[in-house]
């Protein structure tokens, strides 16, 4: 085994109010995030929604027009990217065609000067990480995408950054190979203690590999928070639709006792969150799993529970379960989710009742009405 200890403290980075514009547009807008040391956090948004121009501002190949960045507190201003101590990994891996794989790990090493006897150990070692001892010698038209990822994971770890920037390294791979990369991904970054900023658009990849999760939107970052967090209570109802499946429910706002509600389907529904100042509609956000599918007419047992009553459009047959999709009487579209073992019976066609606790829907701004 090599001799050699990669680990090293991860460097904070903070984003202050960083905006970028490309002319008169606007690529990113006041953005501020602060990456914990250590800490896996994934930029995820749509295409354009601003991820890469944010990476390569902490990367120095964008400098922003307003704003600050700081590493480990120190503000960074135009210090050359070579000299912000980062490693990065990008979509397209670029090799150098005519080195071996040590070679090409050897090789920022080299342009760090770093001796010619400490470089072995150091090339050892990052082959190691990403488990491609065997390989050291063979050429990159000699492996496949996914192993020239790894070699370029181990190119862009072996002088020991402390931060690690990725954009999309997955991008070009198959869905399997990337599923199995993202484990790979996840034990390198508990192994190094490296901070890692990893950017995608893919949800699921941002679940599996991230602390937490920074949405971005038009520019901005919408909200930042676990996997848990984005899922069960969205602030907006763009990450509710972002991350994971939901049924939105929207109506007026009508008000019980002080407490928001909102009308759909001729009854009052109620949910947890509060309102703008003033809304006259808003949204509820269900989860599939949250709703419960029951016979029709039969009524909700708990006083919390709310209840609509639904046709089913579409049954999807998941192993792990059904996915149910389902139309309410105002022609909204709806979801839930079974589990295996507790299966409702409901086929196309039948007429359903609905049930969910109102502790489980979300009650948003209705974003389309701003
Ligand atoms: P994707 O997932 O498609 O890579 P992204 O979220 O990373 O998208 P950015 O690449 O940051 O988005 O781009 C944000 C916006 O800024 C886009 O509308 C893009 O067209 C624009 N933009 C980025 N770079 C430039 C540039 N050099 N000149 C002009 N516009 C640019």
């Amino acid at each position: 085994g090599a001799a050699v200890d990669l680990s090293g403290r991860g460097a904070g980075v903070r984003l202050e109010n960083i905006t970028k514009r490309f002319g008169d547009f606007t690529a990113i807008d006041g953005v501020s995030l602060d990456v914990r040391p250590g800490e896996f956090i994934t930029l995820l948004g749509p295409s354009g929604s601003g991820k890469t121009t944010t990476l390569n501002v902490i990367a120095g190949f964008t400098e922003a027009d307003a704003g600050r960045l700081l590493i480990d507190g120190t503000v960074i201003g135009s210090l050359p990217t070579h000299k912000r101590d980062l490693g990065m990994v990008f979509q397209h891996y670029a090799l150098f065609p005519h080195m071996t794989v040590a070679a090409n790990i050897a090789y920022p090493l080299k342009q760090r000067r770093v001796p010619k006897a400490r470089r072995a150990p150091l090339v050892q070692a990052a082959l190691e990480s990403v488990r491609l001892n065997d390989f050291a010698h063979r050429y990159p038209r000699e492996l496949s995408g996914g192993q020239q990822q790894r070699v370029a994971v181990a190119r862009s770890i072996v002088y020991r950054p402390r931060v690690l920037l990725m954009d999309e390294p997955l991008g070009a791979l198959d869905k399997k190979l990337r599923d199995r990369l993202q484990l790979e991904i996840r034990r390198i970054h508990a192994e190094l203690g490296t901070t890692f900023v990893y950017v995608t658009h893919d949800q699921d990849e941002a679940l599996v590999l991230s602390d937490r999760i920074a949405v971005f939107n038009r520019g901005d970052i919408e909200q930042l928070g676990t996997a848990e967090e984005l899922y069960e209570r969205p602030r907006t109802l763009f990450v509710a639709r972002f991350i994971g499946e939901s049924t939105v429910l929207r109506g007026p706002v009508e008000h019980d006792g002080g407490r928001p509600l909102i009308g759909c389907c001729g009854r009052r529904l109620r949910g947890e969150g509060t309102l703008p100042e003033g809304a006259r509609t808003a949204a509820l956000v269900i989860r599939p799993e949250r709703i419960t599918v029951r016979e029709a007419g039969q009524d909700p047992t708990g006083s919390h529970d709310c209840a609509l009553p639904a046709t089913v459009t579409g049954v999807i047959y998941l192993g792990s379960g059904r996915k149910l999709e389902l139309r309410l009487p105002d022609g909204t579209s709806a979801l839930a989710r079974e589990q295996a073992g507790r299966l409702s019976g409901a086929g196309i066609g039948d007429e359903v009742t609905l049930t969910w606790s109102a502790r489980d829907a979300v009650l948003l701004a209705d974003d389309s009405t701003s």
